[in-house]
């Protein structure tokens, strides 16, 4: 089992600037999301706006604040587990045991949760009989487009995922796009390429419909969709992609003895330790007196509770305050030369 001095589970700005402050202090930590990519709510639900509350930084989006963080990480070359969700956090003596949602097994004095508003989830069919399917030809999201070659593909969605991929896949396979409106959400470029391909048949465009059914024993075989009209029509497919958008949910972290109070975590503000001795909540999941759901506050909570976990993780040896500026150990761990 991987043993290791802290874990965060997220890497939105919280986790990232959390991971540095512990390997300032010399602290090791690895990082794990449920999203297939780095930066949490900056680059999942606002990658392009400007922010312009982050100190020092007159300005910047989502994205370039992601960016810079992982800069200013570099250095440190931080091991990140993505697409995979934390489930399971265990007593073990002084130790925690946590499990990832697949298989990966951390033993570690310290758990940090800068788990946001929860992990992002993606919003599934209603139709119960499509968990049957799920991650064999009932998909959510696409890691290797070139297992739908050849193969009838039917898409769910009016948004920009949905479209794009519809545009995408078109090029190698039979495409339905299935929407239950005639408006898309998605950029007016993509709607109007979509329309193009529909006139020249590469689409085959479905809207004003929903999933009604689906059908197939080991393998899927095809699905019902209903009109608005009540109308309804069997469709062949090989795969079924649902583009429904995230939902957030707190997930297994409701489960592991914190005290959970509207979905946040409560904790002290020294520490940011939460009533378990070694689990700390910092950044939107955390609650206390006073808490501003800001950047900012994400980065000062995980700077304090970064110090509280070299007590555990060095039970032997005391922490030392020392300035960035001025310590030759810091500048080392940094890879700097000089004074
Ligand atoms: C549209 C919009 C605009 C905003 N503008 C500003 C602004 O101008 N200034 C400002 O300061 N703030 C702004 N915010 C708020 C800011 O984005 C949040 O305060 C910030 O993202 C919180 O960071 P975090 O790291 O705590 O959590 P998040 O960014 O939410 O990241 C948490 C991560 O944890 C992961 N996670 C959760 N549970 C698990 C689990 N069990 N296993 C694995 N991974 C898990 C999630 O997948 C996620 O990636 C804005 C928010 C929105 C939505």
């Amino acid at each position: 089992m991987n043993k290791i001095d802290a874990l965060i589970i997220g890497a939105g700005p919280t986790g990232l600037f959390t991971a540095h402050q512990l390997r300032l202090i010399g602290l090791n930590c690895e990082i794990v999301d449920n999203l297939d990519k780095i930066g949490g709510q900056c680059i999942e639900l606002y990658p392009d706006k400007p922010i312009y509350d982050i100190p020092a930084v007159p300005e910047c989006t989502g994205e370039e604040l992601t960016n810079n963080l992982l800069n200013q990480l570099k250095p440190f070359n931080i091991k990140f587990h993505l697409s995979e969700r934390v489930d399971e956090v265990k007593k073990d003596k002084d130790n925690w045991i946590v499990k990832t949602s697949n298989g990966k097994s951390f033993l570690t004095p310290n758990v940090i949760i800068a788990g946001g508003v929860g992990s992002f989830e993606p919003r599934k069919f209603p139709v119960k009989d499509c968990e049957k399917f799920e991650n064999k030809s009932v998909l959510y999201s696409i890691k290797d487009k070139s297992i739908f070659e050849g193969k009838t593909v039917t898409i769910f969605g009016g948004g920009d995922s949905a479209l794009d991929w519809a545009v995408e896949l078109s090029k190698n396979s039979k495409v339905n796009l299935v929407h239950r409106r005639d408006e898309f959400r998605a950029a007016q470029a993509t709607v109007d390429q979509v329309h193009k391909l529909s006139k020249a048949g590469k689409i085959n465009l479905l809207t004003k419909y929903q999933m009604t059914g689906i059908n197939g024993k080991e393998k899927l075989e095809n699905i019902e969709i209903k009109h608005d009209n009540k109308e309804t029509k069997n469709v062949k497919t090989d795969y079924v992609l649902g583009f429904f958008g995230l939902i957030m949910q707190l997930g297994p972290i409701a489960d592991w003895g914190l005290n959970i109070n509207k979905k946040t975590i409560e904790v002290d503000t020294e520490k940011f330790e939460t009533n378990q001795k070694g689990i700390y909540a910092v950044g939107d999941i955390c609650t206390y007196p006073g808490k501003l759901k800001l950047i900012l506050s994400g980065f000062h909570e995980g700077a304090l509770a970064a110090r509280a976990c070299f007590k555990l993780a060095r039970p032997n040896e005391k922490y030392r305050f020392e300035f960035t500026t001025s310590s030759k150990a810091i500048k080392d761990r940094l890879g700097v030369k000089g004074d």
